[in-house]
């Protein structure tokens, strides 16, 4: 029988409920338990691959081509599993199914309602994951804070498959805020108070509370939530804000939070928790060692959220490297006007990462040229390897105005187009190309040499590609095709020969980077820096 456990957020959101889940994620993997985790999102969009970055921060992509929650990335990198598309439902995909069948005539002559039509939809889906995976804990985290109207059908879900699987095979955990009152120093928990009795009268009785805080939170604190919320003390977890990440896991298993959820849901017999791995990566993470300053150039940098899986897989590979990567976030408009190149001097790699639309893009063509020039290590994401090539063509083979057919119609020269399969497509929702493809990689290059095989999956998410018909040209000025599709049609990797590291991929593999296992891009990329500065 799976288990599950239900993540809610209370008082506020956005204070780390996705990384919450993913550390019980991993406090149950320690323990031999095989885990999954899904998200359930509470908008009406179907997936969040049409919302700007600036709504939604970074869309992670699966490996079977779901454009997702950033949430499923702090899922994969602290769980080490890979999530698939059933893991994140949307309101939308839910709406959507049912109206589909609705007119489809599955529901001739009853009234479709949000009791039991959607909440038997958002059940539906919850046991997807569990089948699919074959898990024996499912950890589902609700989107959005307890009292948001768009959260009610979700709740409403939850609070039924406990009578669904039964009491021994739910756990309902909440997290929630305490915020600090300057006037006194004190933290206050009457909003936790308050979000835990809107729970209680949506008919959910929370199992465990999880507080969040900027400040340390003492027993007495902890005694008051517990003898208010009617959860027992050890059941009330602390958990002050960390300045890294990866030690939640570690925080939850020093509190008990493992033993609790085990005894709770009888899952008995499980191996004793096994966190070394992890804590030795923690050791290192918070070992002291140089810093290494790497500029991130997007148009978003002002929402760092909107480049996570970026930053974390540069912060892995600083790790595997001995370096503390600081990013220095670089905004591509302002690369264009004035002060141009002065915002990049001094920083040890340049990173320029994926993105859609013309805003922004002369600048990164501008650090894709500083990099080149300056012999400063690059590494380009999807659009980040499509501008280093643009870059190319304008600069080094004298091809003025050349461009993607994506900013520029009309170009002289079309290096970047359209994919062939991409032309017919009207519809912007789900139809890039998306998930993993082969890609192989060329003896005796560096990105063969960085990834020490052959043929490598690697994730995408992209319409336009490097046109075919300017191949030879920059194979013979000095860029390499590293990498490309078994059939030798689609250029996936791309390399100077003459530059300490100057690499780009079609594909994003910042969605593979797992704190103790680097991806070797990152690693080659950040490997250059260090080789740089010394
Ligand atoms: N806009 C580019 C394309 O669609 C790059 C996409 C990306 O960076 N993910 O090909």
């Amino acid at each position: 029988m799976t288990k599950y456990i239900f993540c809610t957020g209370g008082v506020v959101s956005s204070v780390g409920k996705g990384v919450t889940a993913a550390a019980i994620g991993r406090v149950l993997k320690a323990r031999g338990l095989r885990v999954s985790i899904q998200k359930l999102d509470p908008y009406l969009n179907v997936d969040p691959g049409t919302m700007s970055p600036y709504e939604h921060g970074e869309v992670f992509v699966t490996e079977d081509g779901a454009e997702t929650d950033l949430d499923l990335g702090h899922y994969e990198r602290f769980t080490d599993e890979n999530m698939v598309r059933a893991c994140n439902v949307t309101t939308g995909q839910v709406y959507n199914e049912i109206l589909t069948r609705e007119r489809r005539g599955d529901f001739l002559g009853k009234t479709i309602q949000v009791v039991p039509h959607v909440t038997n939809e958002i059940k539906r889906r919850i046991g997807l994951v569990a089948k699919n995976s074959g898990a024996d804990v499912v950890i589902v985290e609700v989107g959005g804070t307890v009292g948001d109207i768009e959260a009610m059908p979700h709740l409403e879900a939850i609070r039924q498959m406990r009578k669904d699987v039964g009491r021994d095979n739910s756990f309902y955990c909440h997290v929630t805020f305490l915020p600090l009152v300057g006037a006194t120093g004190e933290v206050k928990t009457k909003p936790t108070q308050h979000s835990v009795r809107d729970l209680r009268g949506l008919g959910i009785r929370p199992d465990a509370i999880i507080l969040r805080s900027d400040m340390p939170i003492d027993d007495d604190i902890r005694e008051k939530v517990a003898m208010f919320c009617d959860v027992d003390n050890e059941a009330v977890l602390p958990m002050p804000t960390v300045s890294n990440l990866y030690e939640v896991p570690l925080a939850l298993e020093r509190l008990g939070f493992g033993d609790l959820i085990c005894a709770r849901l009888h899952l008995n017999g499980p191996a004793a928790s096994d966190l070394s791995e992890w804590s030795a990566l923690v050791d290192r993470v918070n070992a002291p060692k140089p810093s290494l300053e790497v500029a991130i150039v997007g148009k978003y940098v002002e929402l760092h959220d909107a480049y996570i899986s970026v930053r974390e897989a540069l912060f892995h590979a600083g790790i595997a490297n001995d370096r503390n990567v600081e990013v220095r976030w670089v905004n591509s408009e302002a690369l264009e006007h004035g002060e141009g190149d002065a915002l990049l001097a001094g920083v040890g790699g340049i990173v320029v990462p994926g993105g859609f639309g013309y805003r922004g893009i002369e600048g990164k063509i501008r650090a894709a040229q500083f990099a080149r020039e300056h012999d400063v290590p690059y590494l380009g994401l999807c659009l980040g390897m499509q501008v280093m090539c643009i870059e190319y063509a304008r600069n080094v083979l004298k091809m003025p105005g050349a461009n993607s057919t994506e900013f520029n119609h009309s170009t002289p020269y079309p290096i970047i187009d359209l994919m062939v399969d991409q032309r017919d497509i009207s519809d912007m929702g789900g139809t890039m190309r998306l998930g993993v493809y082969p890609c192989h990689l060329k003896e005796g290059s560096k990105a063969r040499a960085a990834y020490g095989q052959e043929i490598v999956q690697e994730r995408h998410r992209h319409r336009w590609e490097f046109n075919n018909a300017f191949r030879k040209a920059f194979s013979e000025a000095g860029m390499t095709f590293s990498g490309v599709s078994p059939d030798d049609k689609l250029v996936e990797i791309s390399e100077l020969r003459d530059h300490i590291f100057m690499m780009g991929s079609q594909f994003h593999p910042e969605f593979k980077s797992r704190p103790n296992r680097p991806h070797p891009m990152f690693n080659a990329f950040i490997e250059a820096c260090v080789e740089k500065a010394t």
